[in-house]
């Protein structure tokens, strides 16, 4: 009850360590509800707003344009000023959708996910793209691209979305001037191309559940698996270390959006490395405001990767 009590007065408060670095701190969240509940827990931002809830409760096919902005619009209002990075779909793999077959595949998680379907499907993917276009003017969205693997896919995304902008304009549907468009950095070939990829972005966001499955050739879900999925790996530490080395050269911002954000073992290594965003579940926001607040990066002992 004391805990609880402490981490309301966070409340309203920044994360800023006690020498003054500040660090961001905002939201994954896959459903509107969870929107609710990191504003609750005060989160400044949302960090990765799972979009594939709204395709797994779709009966009957993809969910329309319509639908979509609605879902978008009202996490858009919600959040206000608060920066709202919505993923596009990130399908595939663990995730099937029932009016979808993907056929047999030998290796799920190396084939048809994520941006390899929006990009293959390019009706469902302009539909999503509208909708979050369309939402764009009622708050502070951004829009963030799963899976990536090669600049060319990066460069495509940005040719549709230039197209869509300049169809919905010609429509005269109001958009946002300036829609911050990033990637998820989740894939080794990410980080190895991360100079080229952020010249290209406004933003990076590292997809720490799926970057250890791929570095570490180890798959997520295995039963058994635990020893070897070992996300504190310095293979995996030193990407995501490059992967900020080069954002911060290009001058973009770069956040960490997987399970590895909220681990309170590795808060002072991201603050090293000048992460500047961690997106953690609602219920961890304040937990690790609490926790930056009482680190001295002063006190740090160097990087040793
Ligand atoms: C990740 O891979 O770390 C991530 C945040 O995306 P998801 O868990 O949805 O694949
Ligand atoms: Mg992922």
């Amino acid at each position: 009850q004391q805990r609880r009590c402490q981490l309301q007065e966070l409340k309203g408060k920044k994360a800023i360590t006690k020498d003054g670095r500040s660090v961001l701190i905002y939201a994954n969240v896959g459903s509107l509800y969870e929107v609710e509940l990191a504003l609750e827990n005060d989160a400044e931002g949302i960090g990765l707003f799972r979009s594939e809830f709204l395709y797994m409760q779709s009966r009957g096919g993809f969910p329309g344009e319509q639908t979509q902005f609605e879902a978008y619009r009202h996490a858009a209002e919600l959040c206000g000023e608060r920066p709202l990075v919505i993923r596009t779909l990130d399908i595939g793999g663990d995730k099937a959708l029932p009016y979808m077959d993907f056929g047999h595949e030998e290796n799920p998680f190396l084939g048809w996910r994520a941006i390899r379907v929006s990009l293959s499907m390019q009706d469902v993917f302009r539909t999503q793209l509208r909708a979050l276009l369309r939402a764009s003017v009622f708050g502070n969205l951004r829009i963030m691209f799963p899976m990536i693997t090669s600049v060319w896919e990066v460069q495509e995304i940005k040719r549709i979305c230039r197209n869509i902008r300049a169809e919905l304009a010609e429509e005269g549907v109001p958009m946002a001037d300036k829609v911050e468009l990033g990637i998820m950095i989740e894939t080794p070939a990410a980080v190895m191309m991360s100079a080229e990829l952020a010249r290209e972005v406004d933003f990076f966001s590292v997809g720490t559940n799926d970057l250890t499955q791929y570095t570490l050739a180890v798959d997520r879900q295995g039963v058994g698996l635990d020893r070897f999925f070992d996300a504190h790996h310095p293979a995996v530490l030193r990407m995501i270390r490059m992967a900020a080395e080069n954002a911060h050269k290009a001058g973009i911002w770069i956040g960490i959006c997987g399970e590895l954000g909220a681990d309170a073992e590795l808060t002072e290594t991201f603050l090293s490395m000048g992460i500047d965003e961690l997106s953690v579940s609602p219920s961890a926001v304040l937990p690790l405001r609490s926790a930056i607040r009482s680190i001295d990066t002063t006190t740090l002992a160097p990087l040793e990767l």
